[in-house]
């Protein structure tokens, strides 16, 4: 029995939820996708404008595509207090439990999106305490209180 299933999401369209308790440390679900070079990333028209969601950085010459319909796991919601994680080997990469997460609990991970020019693109609605608003790694959240103090003191 798979540990999750598809449901409509309360953070964003579909997401995945947990069918049983799932101990932290648990691999939940791999993440399948297809190798594509850089090259196809720069010049593929389908990676353009989003900032390809289902697009994981692998090494310096290849990205994995995770946007097919086999691959459950692109749809995994973000969230700023996720109870998920993205780790992987060489080639592979899977999602694990960093929690106990509790029967019927949507899972989610931290995208990891860098804080550039255009972060305000990709609003983050997951609803946790510490949410910043916006899809960025929390090592970069800062950066976003940052620039709305300052904008608050002006
Ligand atoms: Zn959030």
């Amino acid at each position: 029995m798979k540990l999750y299933k598809i449901k409509k999401s309360n953070i964003d369209n579909k997401g995945l939820y947990a069918t049983k308790n799932i101990k932290s440390g648990k691999l939940v679900i791999n993440y399948k996708g297809k190798l594509i070079t850089k090259k196809e990333t720069d010049t593929n028209p389908k990676f353009d404008n989003d900032k390809a969601i289902y697009l994981f950085n692998l090494n310096s010459r290849y990205d994995l595509d995770g946007d097919f319909k086999y691959n459950d796991a692109r749809l995994i919601n973000h969230s700023c207090n996720p109870n998920c994680e993205v780790e992987g080997k060489g080639l592979k990469l899977w999602i694990t439990a960093i929690k106990d997460i509790k029967k019927g609990e949507e899972l989610s991970y931290d995208y990891g999106f860098g804080y550039d020019e255009d972060y305000k693109q990709f609003v983050c609605k997951c609803g946790a305490k510490n949410c910043v608003g916006y899809i960025v790694r929390e090592g970069s959240r800062w950066r976003i209180k940052k620039a709305r103090s300052a904008s608050i003191r002006k």
